[in-house]
């Protein structure tokens, strides 16, 4: 969109999100959800209703006038936060946020929580999500990955993601992943691949229609490889989805952090593993003789794990990401709690960067600017990308346990066992359990940090060579 189209759009947005809101709080929407008989329906009925009513009472709660307030304002400071991003310049973004905050706060308050104001948005991505148990989460993150990062921070043994850089003729890394997205069971019937400067997956209307978009470097493997993996775990899970579901609050994914655990799952679980690579490693060179000839499986395997904590979090590796959310958890709390006033963000952001990984943001475009998330008003989202990450070793944790012959599937570039265990415990529900039912029906346990930290340490300390860890 051309600069000057920003205001009447920002304008548009506001109407339409008003007359939304309009349509399901009228009069007309409350007799029809009355009007259902709960005797008579049945168990799936039941679950529709129920998210009907949770939309209704939440929009009941809201009034026109904030609805609208909050679209204009973020539909403003998306296109400023670009700006300022680009021009790494926070003072020109500020006053944005100084309007998006309070509104914020208004939000909770209006849509009411019993313990903090932030439960209240957080429960807008993850339903049924408390502060208090996410601040368990990363205390138990924390504790076991800041000591792990500062030793393997401490072995300088030079640069080992250097593999992954060269020169890669990009029609080939689209075949490469093409291939491997099929392996995983993305059904091209009801989806396609497209570049981006951004990938993104998108479900138009249901299971039919799930697409998903990547990019490719020339000159670096790794987007075309794990951005492509990791957009095609939301759409697999999208297409996985009872289609009778399809217009109905039952449809799309249950929460944030159940979809993020998709994408997770099959990038990391699976795309960062040995296994995976035992079988597609000798492929990849083959597609790339001159950029690999000389690297082997193992050296490759090391590549795409390395760790190295940067400012960066869409670019951080597995065990650095949660630090990143963890910071942003906290300053949005503080946010929101009035503890930390807008002016003080950056100073404070730069702090926890270096006490959790060391690191001093070159500038503000690679610090408190580089998420759109809080321009977009989307505060309580960051933890869901956490609560993905932890769940998604749970998931495979318990899938290889009930199935180990999922593993051998893997050795041989098959994944139809693993596809089948999701799709028959998570992805056919779509929104009819809320995460927590969803995840204790599938693992017979509520979210829990202990088949994650067991996950890394194993992973990282063979790889790293940290003793017994
Ligand atoms: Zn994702």
């Amino acid at each position: 969109m051309p600069e000057g189209g920003i205001s009447a759009r920002a304008e548009q947005s506001a109407t339409l999100s008003r007359l939304v809101h309009e349509m399901l709080v009228s009069e007309e929407t409350a007799k029809l959800l009355d009007s259902v008989d709960e005797p008579e329906t049945g168990p799936e009925d039941f679950a529709l209703l129920r998210l009907a009513r949770r939309e209704y009472e939440r929009a009941m709660k809201l009034p026109n006038r904030l609805v609208e307030e909050l679209s204009r304002a973020t539909a403003l400071a998306q296109p400023a936060w670009e700006q300022a991003r680009a021009r790494s310049e926070w003072t020109s973004f500020a006053p944005h946020l100084e309007k998006i905050v309070p509104l914020q706060r208004e939000t909770a308050e209006c849509l009411g929580y019993e313990d903090h104001p932030y439960d209240a948005l957080l429960d807008l991505y993850e339903p049924g999500a408390k502060k208090a148990r996410l601040q368990e989460v990363f205390e138990e993150l924390k504790a076991e990955l800041v000591p792990l990062i500062r030793e393997i921070s401490t072995m300088s043994d030079g640069d080992r993601s250097r593999p992954l850089y060269g020169r890669f003729d990009e029609s080939k890394q689209e075949e490469f992943v093409r291939q491997v997205v099929s392996d995983f069971g993305y059904d091209w019937k009801r989806g396609r691949l497209d570049r981006v400067v951004h990938p993104f997956c998108i479900s138009l209307g249901g299971p039919g229609d799930v697409r998903i978009t990547t990019r490719f470097d020339p000159g670096w493997l790794s987007p075309a490889l794990f951005a492509t993996v990791h957009e095609a775990g939301h759409a697999i899970y999208e297409q996985g989805i009872d289609p009778a579901y399809s217009r109905t609050p039952l449809s799309g994914g249950t929460s944030m952090g159940v979809h993020e655990s998709q994408s997770r799952l099959w990038e990391n679980l699976v795309g960062r593993s040995r296994t995976f690579w035992s079988f597609y490693y000798p492929r990849l060179r083959e597609t790339f003789p001159e950029a690999l000839g000389d690297t082997n499986l193992e050296t490759f395997y090391r590549a795409i794990n390395e760790v190295k904590p940067s400012e960066i979090r869409v670019e951080a590796d597995e065990l650095t990401y949660n630090l990143h959310v963890l910071l942003r958890f906290e300053l949005e709390v503080a946010l929101l709690e009035g503890e930390l006033p807008v002016s003080e963000l950056p100073a404070a952001w730069k702090a926890r960067m270096e006490e959790y990984l060391n690191v001093t943001p070159e500038d503000e475009a690679n610090g408190v600017l580089q998420d759109v998330h809080w321009a977009a008003g989307l505060f309580g989202y960051f933890p869901t990308y956490t609560i993905g990450n932890v769940l998604s070793a749970q998931l495979f944790e318990e899938a290889t346990r009930v199935h180990p012959d999922i593993l051998e599937e893997m050795d041989n570039g098959e994944f139809g066992r693993l596809l089948r265990w999701l799709r028959e415990n998570i992805h056919r529900y779509g929104s009819r359990y809320d995460p927590d039912e969803l995840i204790k029906r599938a693992t017979g346990r509520s979210l829990e940090t202990a088949p994650y930290l067991r996950y890394l340490r194993d992973k990282l300390g063979e790889l790293y060579g940290l003793g017994a860890a």
